[in-house]
């Protein structure tokens, strides 16, 4: 293990050797193969990444924000121009398909244009004669040093949901990304150098729940934006907004896609196909449930079929479907959960659970697999099992699948496939989750939107991906002044007031 590659942090402008001697193995996810050791930042690096992020913050919230704006609009050029490379480290370290990584690449580029147009959207209020001779006028300023803490299964999205938008606002960011597959952001932070970020506006440190904690609980910290599992988002805003930060976690799911029987058939099976077990099911958004209404149950089998033709595969084989779990922990933890929806009655339409690729043997590989007859109780239902596996369940009436849906603790995404407009407009209008789709099954919005989970799949107060960003990470300073005719005569530079 001498010369094995260790991933750096970034501090204070600097990739530097971490001195911890807790590590962990960066692993190949189809072939085992350690790719690189992620260390778990010692306190005495949390400390320093912190303070010199609020020491760069002094300098940087002064900077012009059409400076920090050609800053973004620089990045976003270079990410564009590494997309390959960068998507290339995606598919080693966490086995997507590079079609799937190109994807998670381009999305978080979208987020750094959108970053780009800052000036616009810090624009304050401004409203003249409240009262005789006297203004009221309002500015948006950063809080000061921000943090992100983000999941393994969009290495490069997720990141760039949060640091551009933080720092555009002039903030300085300290991101703890997953430690499942660290080097993704690690090149992103190269290019976001090369850009010509200046030192410590943006610092990573790696590690787990302790790091976190450091966060969590560090005094400097403003802000606290966190992506991941339900426990662990819970923990986060509850610990975090104890500390009296503003936190928004984005969290879990289970989305349903509702198909009623006036709707295409063929696109519904084309569009579940991609939608449960793309990515290897590994998607906040993706289709884990789909309830059939009606004579729709009748495609249920086709489903099946059309999924038992999915092949898993490598990243390099351009014929992959989708590629291996994460690790192999994730892939013991689906099984598991495969075997119990076997045991409580569930029908096991396809059975993925035996799955290997004849190649790469060792790969964490879950094949395709479908559960029919699938009921509310069950624990296959109740749990995110985030893996390639499709629940169908069947209902009478839209008001039942509404019902469902609504019921279920979670509301990130939904969608529904219907050619009649009333039936779209009806569960558009009635169903209780933040995303929906109207014969699309997984309606990521563009960053000129939001991203905006319900239920237990979000805790917070604002949804800080995209537009709202803004108001999560900028503080409103109101002004009322009163005007008198030397300060009028004397024009912006109101020296009077500096004197
Ligand atoms: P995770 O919750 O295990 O880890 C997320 C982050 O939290 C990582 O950086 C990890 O190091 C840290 N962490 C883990 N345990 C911790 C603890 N006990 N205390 C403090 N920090 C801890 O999530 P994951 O497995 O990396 O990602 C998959 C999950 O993320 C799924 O549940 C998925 O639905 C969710 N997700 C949600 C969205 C969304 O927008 N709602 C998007 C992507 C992923």
């Amino acid at each position: 293990m001498m010369n094995m590659k260790q991933v750096p942090l970034l501090i204070n402008g600097e990739f530097c050797q971490s001195q911890s001697t807790n590590k962990l193995d960066v692993v190949d996810p189809a072939t085992q193969e350690v790719l690189a050791q992620v260390p778990y930042a010692t306190d005495q690096e949390m400390q320093v990444a912190i303070s010199s992020a609020k020491e760069a913050f002094e300098s940087w919230k002064e900077t012009p924000v059409s400076e920090r704006a050609r800053l973004m609009m620089r990045f976003g050029m270079l990410l564009k121009a590494h997309q390959d490379e960068i998507a290339q480290i995606i598919c080693q370290e966490l086995g997507k398909t590079m079609e799937d990584a190109k994807g998670d690449v381009w999305r978080g580029i979208e987020v750094v244009e959108h970053a780009a147009n800052i000036p616009s959207m810090l624009m304050g209020e401004t409203v003249e004669n409240v009262a005789r001779k006297i203004d009221t006028y309002s500015y948006t300023q950063p809080l000061g040093v921000c943090a992100g803490i983000t999941p393994f299964n969009f290495p490069a999205m997720i990141p760039l949901w949060m640091f551009p938008m933080a720092i555009a606002c002039g903030n300085t960011f300290v991101l703890k990304p997953s430690e499942q597959d660290p080097m993704t952001v690690m090149r992103i932070a190269e290019l976001f150098l090369e850009a010509g970020a200046p030192k410590g506006v943006l610092q990573i440190v790696h590690g787990g729940k302790d790091q976190v904690d450091t966060i969590l609980d560090h005094p400097e910290i403003k802000a606290i934006s966190f992506v991941g599992s339900v426990p662990v988002g819970q923990y986060i805003y509850r610990r975090g907004t104890e500390n009296l930060k503003r936190v928004q976690a984005f969290a879990g799911a289970k989305n349903h896609m509702v198909v009623m029987p006036d709707a295409n058939k063929q696109q519904v099976i084309n569009n579940l196909v991609g939608a449960s077990v793309g990515a290897a099911g590994q998607r906040c958004m993706a289709i884990s449930v789909a309830v059939f209404v009606g004579e729709s149950k009748d495609w249920i089998p086709e489903v099946g079929e059309a999924l038992s033709k999915v092949s898993p595969g490598v990243w390099q084989d351009e014929k992959s479907a989708y590629g291996p779990q994460v690790s192999a922990q994730a892939k013991e933890r689906i099984l598991s959960l495969i075997e119990k929806g076997k045991q409580e009655g569930a029908s096991c339409l396809l059975d993925g659970s035996e799955f290997t690729h004849p190649d790469y043997p060792q790969g964490n590989w879950v094949g395709p697999t479908m559960f029919a007859d699938v009921t509310p109780k069950m624990h296959i239902y109740q749990e995110e099992i985030f893996g390639p596996v499709l629940l169908a369940m069947h209902v009478e009436s839209l008001e039942d699948a509404l019902e469902i849906v609504n019921n279920n603790p979670y509301g990130n995404g939904t969608s529904i496939f219907t050619s009649s407009g009333a039936a779209a407009r009806k569960y558009q209008h009635e169903v209780e989750v933040g995303q929906v789709g109207i014969n699309i099954p997984i309606p990521v919005p563009l960053p000129f939107f939001s991203f905006t989970g319900w239920k237990g799949s979000f805790y917070g107060d604002q949804h800080a991906y995209g537009k709202q960003a803004v108001r999560f990470y900028t503080e409103t300073k109101t002004i009322t002044a009163r005007w008198f005719e030397d300060d009028i005569a004397h024009g912006p530079n109101m020296s009077i007031h500096l004197k």
